[in-house]
This record gives structure tokens, sequence and C-alpha cells, in this order.
């Protein structure tokens, strides 16, 4: 038997204007799974991400299909599959600078308090074991956080929304390697938690460590895929991707 894909993506196209940014992308995650998409500057790696999320800028248009646990969402808004449990941390962290560490994170659980769920705040717990730095720092202004610790805001917020499909634009960009290592660390760590993972990464290294699966994206075209460790072994993607790194 097998169990139905969380997230299952079909010929998504993506167009601002008369640039095609996405060329029939197609790829699956399986519940629990962690799936990265590595690939280099501009191959739109942030565009499928939006598209999946339904929140392209206004001059994109995506055509295909975007079925989230076997339903098509591709008319769905925004909202609504938020509601239904997919949640995107976008590269732009989006925090608000001027509140605290907590109030951040409380904000995350909004919608669950908005659909009258009383528990609404029970992972604060969860996500201040998961990150122990953010417990320190919570009557601290998310605007003074460092870099890392922005980005552990954003999972953290993301995560109080309890979403069945994670999906993270970039976590590692601007980061220092160990705060890479420690976040990567703590995403893997998420998957005992149930939630799936798509992960759009330029540091494949990192991102095909804690994968189950990965593509590889070039210029709008997913070219390669397979299990993360078999594509870690890759020639083409060792030269391409894991070289330098
Ligand atoms: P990066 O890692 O640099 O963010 P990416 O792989 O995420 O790159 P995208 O941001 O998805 O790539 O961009 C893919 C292509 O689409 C690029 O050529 C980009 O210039 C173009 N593009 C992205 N957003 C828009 C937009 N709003 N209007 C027009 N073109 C866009």
């Amino acid at each position: 038997t097998t169990t139905m894909p969380i997230l299952e993506v079909t010929g998504l196209s993506v167009r601002y204007g008369k640039v095609e940014a996405l060329h029939g992308a197609a790829l699956k995650v399986a519940p629990g799974q962690i799936v990265s998409v590595i690939g280099p500057n501009g191959a739109g790696k942030s565009t499928l991400l939006n598209a999946v999320m339904g929140a392209l800028p206004v001059t994109g248009h995506a055509k295909g299909s975007v079925r989230y646990r076997g339903e098509e969402v591709g008319a769905v808004p925004i909202e609504k599959r938020v509601a239904r449990g997919m949640c995107l941390v976008p590269e732009k962290r989006e925090l608000f600078a001027t509140m605290s560490v907590e109030d951040n994170l409380v904000l995350g659980a909004y919608r669950r308090k908005r659909a009258g769920e009383r528990d609404f705040l029970d992972q604060l717990g969860p996500v201040f074991d998961l990150f122990p730095r953010l417990k320190e720092r919570r009557k601290q202004a998310a605007g003074t956080l460092s870099g890392g610790e922005r980005q552990m805001l954003a999972v953290g917020r993301a995560l109080m929304g309890k979403p069945d499909l994670l999906m993270l634009d970039e976590p590692s960009l601007g980061l220092a390697p160990l705060i890479v290592k420690e976040i990567f660390h703590i995403i893997a760590r998420l998957k005992g938690t149930g939630v799936a993972t798509l992960l759009i990464e330029q540091n494949a290294r990192a991102a095909l460590q804690i994968s189950d699966y990965g593509y590889v994206l070039e210029t709008g075209e997913l070219a390669l895929e397979g299990p993360a460790d078999e594509l870690a072994r890759n020639p083409r993607v060792i030269e391409t991707y894991l070289g330098l790194a």
C-alpha cells in the first residue's frame, strides 16, 4: 500500500509577464518526510514555494495542480490553506521587530485562537524546548535578535500554528555555518513530531543531509530527483552543488 502524499504538485508552471520562472514542476511530499529542493540563485525555488502556498506576487500567474492531502487547493485562498495546516516561512522572515519574541510566537497561534481552540498556546512549551535560545530571550524585541535567532523565531512562530506541512524558504540564508548546523539539526528533530517539511535551499549539503528525498531545480525545471543520500552521491550534484560547499 502507498500512503497518500501530503503534498502532490504536477505540471506547475509560473510566469511573470512573459518570463516563465517555473516550467511543469512535479513533486511529492509524504507525511512526516523532509523533502528538499536545491538549486542555484534564480532557479525558481521561491516561486515554486509561493505557488504551492498560493502566495505569488501579483505579477505572477500559476497553472498546474497542487494537491494537499488529496485535495486540489489551486483555487483555495491562502488563509484557508493556512487553516488546513499549510504554512510557509518566507525568505524574508517577516517578524514584528518591536514586539517581543514571546509575542511573535503568540501571534503564530492566532489562527488557532480564532478557530476557537482553547489550547492554542500549547505549542509554546514545545517550541521553547526546541529553541532554548528563544526561551532565554523571550522578553527581548525580535528586531534585536541575531540572524540565526530570527530564523529560529520564524520557524518557531510557524510551529505555533501546528502545521502539517511546513515550507521553509532558504532557512540558511545569510547565516554562519555553525548556526546553519544548529537550525538544520532542529529541522531534522521536527520529523519526530509528525510535521512534513518542504525545504528550499541553496545550501545543498546541509539540506540533503537531513532530507529523505531531494529535487534539483535548474532554470525553472526540476532536472534531477532521488532519495537524498543517492542525490548527494550523484557526480553531477557533487560537481555542481556540493563541490565547494
Ligand atoms: P533566489 O535563491 O535568488 O531567491 P530562486 O531560485 O528562489 O532564487 P525565484 O525568486 O523564484 O528564484 O525567481 C525565479 C525567476 O523569476 C528569476 O529569474 C526572477 O528574476 C523571476 N522573478 C521572481 N519574482 C518575480 C516577479 N515578482 N516579477 C518578475 N519576475 C520575477
